[in-house]
């Protein structure tokens, strides 16, 4: 779906749905503060991520609620959107590069504190399986490019052809109107990021994506960059970003957002303060999007954006939810 449909469909159809999570979020901001670590899990297992993907929340879901741990539950329920054809910002069906190869970033974050990460990668669906592989099967935790994709050949990936003949159509037409340029522009963000908590109270996440469409042939963003898109903490909980990267790399977005957790705030207050702290340095643009998700070790959740639009998906012992959050800027720009 284009972001700008997909923005008009997610404003109205979650409006309606801002969820009990969401609500508690906004409690806790009147809360006092939190001591700096929460020891206990009250809401787990659950599972969070960016955008409305519930097919991946569900995915995610099946894993936690039968025992399984939160690793494991990141990296398949992420993997939906990876193989989601549909899906034009993540994996296979992702959106070129300006030269129109899909290059693509993941990266994966365990609760010790162990990682994995492949920048421009390329002819491979699941990236994220590649990141984990990378933690668990290297001494290293970021693979690149030719790098990265022989690793995935060695550890039993297939080659595949990522790019479709929607993205295909829809590369043609930009290079007739956008003369080679990479233009930043709120839309085409659906990263998906995911931070779950399982019943052992253990938190992982992963986050993966196509990156910014048509950008310049080798550019990396904030998705597979340990702290910027993603970051976990078992002791205070984790975060994730979506948006355009160069932005979150310069604040370490979800690195900052976990350590504004452990110094006291909810999970709401801290993706507050993380979007503030771009715009502060961004005063008065409006040609981006950034939004923040962030899960404490209770299992609060909550989100901040700088455009109306961004949605999180939620599932828990009561159900799956499409929570809406709230931005920065209050109109559409
Ligand atoms: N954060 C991603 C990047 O900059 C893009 C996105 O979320 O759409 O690569």
């Amino acid at each position: 779906m284009k972001r700008r449909t997909f923005i008009k469909n997610s404003t109205f159809s979650a409006a309606g749905l801002i969820s009990a999570s969401l609500l508690a979020s906004n409690n806790n901001e009147q809360k006092e503060k939190k001591p700096s670590k929460i020891a206990s899990t009250s809401n787990k297992p659950i599972v969070v991520c960016t955008w409305n993907f519930n097919k991946a929340t569900s995915k995610a879901w099946e894993i936690l609620s039968t025992d399984g741990n939160s690793l494991d539950a990141v990296e398949q329920g992420v993997m939906v959107e990876e193989a989601d054809p549909t899906n034009e910002t993540v994996g296979l069906g992702g959106r070129p590069d300006r030269d129109g190869n899909v290059t693509l970033d993941a990266c994966i974050m365990d609760k010790d504190g162990n990682c994995g990460s492949v920048v421009y990668l390329q002819n491979i669906v699941h990236p994220i399986s590649v990141a984990r592989k990378v933690m668990e099967n290297t001494p290293h935790i970021i693979l690149a490019g030719k790098g990265a994709e022989q690793f995935a050949y060695e550890n039993g990936f297939k080659k595949t052809d990522l790019l479709t003949e929607s993205t295909k159509k829809q590369y043609e037409e930009w290079k007739k109107t956008s003369k080679y340029e990479t233009i930043i522009n709120i839309e085409n963000h659906d990263t998906i990021g995911m931070l779950a908590i399982d019943n052992n109270g253990d938190i992982a996440g992963a986050c993966t994506t196509s990156g910014m469409a048509y950008k310049v042939a080798g550019r990396v963003g904030d998705s597979p960059i340990i702290g910027a898109g993603l970051y976990i903490d078992n002791e205070v909980g984790g975060a994730t970003a979506t948006g355009v990267g160069e932005e979150v790399i310069k604040t370490v977005g979800s690195f900052l957002i976990v350590e504004l957790m452990r110094q006291g705030k909810s999970p709401q207050e801290a993706c507050e303060e993380g979007v503030k702290r771009i715009m502060k340095k961004n005063k008065g643009r409006t040609d981006f999007q950034i939004g923040f998700l962030a899960i404490n070790k209770n299992g609060e959740t909550g989100g901040y954006c700088v455009h109306p639009g961004f949605t999180y998906s939620q599932f828990t012992n009561t159900g799956q939810t499409e929570n809406q959050v709230e931005s920065f800027y209050k109109k559409q720009n």
